[in-house]
């Protein structure tokens, strides 16, 4: 059998290969170096001591830089320390332990409480739901966003649910951008709960990879015009704009959610890293210069989408599909026996995210989906790493 024979192959080349986590390359981080001798001034535009504890929200300087890039004036704004996923689990803490604002109690004594999860969507979000017991219930994506009309029912139907998942822009990992119909839909649609959230995740809202700019509707505004103003939490960060370990973070929301927002974490902290914050301004300047910055990043890593668009096309085309975004960090594949593609490409050396990490519960019922990071590894070894999936995904197709 030729596949067989095919993947003995591939497996006595001893690879060691990982297309598994969305990692910006070292030559990406590099791009960002020059912030290693930034701020060359601690004081901030109000005369602020940089160095120092205070300014809770952030500075403004930030806030307006990122607040037309994130859809949130910046006043409706709060800038947080590297991680945005660090927040999103805090404001769902705050949730369960404080309640939010139009709700009537606080989550934790609201009995069962569900998250719509559309799928394939990240695992990290699946994560934080699980760890809190909050239920998952799994929403198919369409090529305009997750299925409205499924929402729109499961929304309206239980009181129990809570909020939804939504990484809007260049989704993880299906590279879908919303539909403006369907960020309508999202913000004027009825919810049994009051205190129903969209948690928006617009984690790759600056990444575009081609010319072509996919846009979103403005979630916040859409909100407030269809009278549900608290209905969704922003959330953003520049951990794939500057250093992934070392950025800066968003919270945006309408002004009761920041309030709310605000007092909770004034009891969590005396101020976050201005110094990091005046860096960052320092660096990135105005939205030009994060325009500029975004086409160096595009720049190399658009060469790694065409690569595994062309592996794909050239070599699978007859079993799998799969997505081809103008922007994010993924690519959606879908692959009959993806669980076993998966074993076989660790057999063989070649690390890939879990198939069933893409579902709630881990679990895609028709074990299909893979999602394919490529940024990470250089071209070489990441042509090696998709001629290897290929030889897996025939072996399992066979
Ligand atoms: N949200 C999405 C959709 C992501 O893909 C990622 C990174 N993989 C994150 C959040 C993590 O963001 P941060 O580094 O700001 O915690």
């Amino acid at each position: 059998m030729n596949a067989q024979r095919d993947y003995d192959a591939l497996v006595s080349q001893g690879l060691k290969l990982d297309l598994t986590r969305g990692k910006p390359s070292p030559r990406q981080l590099a791009l960002s170096d020059a912030m290693l001798t930034l701020p060359s001034s601690y004081v901030a535009r109000n005369g602020m001591d940089g160095r120092n504890y205070g300014d809770l929200q952030g500075l403004a300087e930030l806030r307006e830089l990122f607040g037309p890039l994130l859809q949130a004036p910046a006043e409706q704004l709060v800038v947080g320390g590297n991680s945005s996923l660090a927040i999103m689990h805090d404001t769902v803490v705050h949730a369960l332990l404080g309640g939010v604002p139009g709700g009537a109690e606080r989550w934790v004594e609201a009995g069962e409480i569900t998250f719509l999860c559309p799928v394939p969507g990240y695992d990290r979000h699946f994560t934080i739901c699980e760890r809190f017991g909050i239920k998952m219930v799994a929403v198919p994506m369409t090529a305009g966003g997750p299925d409205m009309d499924v929402v729109e029912r499961l929304a309206a139907s239980d009181a129990g649910v809570k909020g939804m998942w939504c990484v809007p822009k260049y989704s993880n990992p299906s590279g879908i951008s919303y539909s403006a119909e369907t960020v309508r839909r999202l913000a004027s649609m009825r919810t049994a709960a009051p205190d129903f959230r969209i948690f928006w995740d617009n984690a790759y809202a600056v990444h575009h990879l081609t010319g072509t700019h996919d846009e979103i509707a403005d979630i916040l505004a859409l909100c407030a015009e269809h009278g549900n103003p608290d209905r969704a939490f922003v959330f953003g960060s520049t951990s794939k704009v500057t250093w992934a370990g070392s950025g800066v973070s968003f919270f945006g929301g309408s002004p009761a959610n920041v309030e709310w927002f605000l007092h909770q974490t004034s009891k969590q902290s005396i101020g976050p890293d201005k110094v990091n914050q005046l860096r960052h301004v320092e660096f990135l300047r105005d939205a030009d210069g994060v325009a500029a910055h975004m086409r160096a990043h595009a720049a190399i890593v658009r060469p790694k989408f065409e690569v595994v668009d062309r592996i794909l096309a050239k070599e699978l085309a007859d079993v799998a599909t799969w997505t081809s975004p103008r922007g994010g960090y993924f690519i959606a594949l879908e692959v009959p026996h993806a669980r076993r593609v998966v074993e076989l490409a660790k057999a063989a050396g070649i690390a890939l995210t879990p198939a069933g990490a893409t579902h709630p519960y881990r679990e895609d019922p028709d074990d299909r989906f893979i999602r394919i990071a490529p940024t990470f590894p250089g071209l070489e070894d990441l042509e090696q790493a998709m001629r290897g999936l290929v030889v897996c995904a025939r072996l399992a197709a066979s």
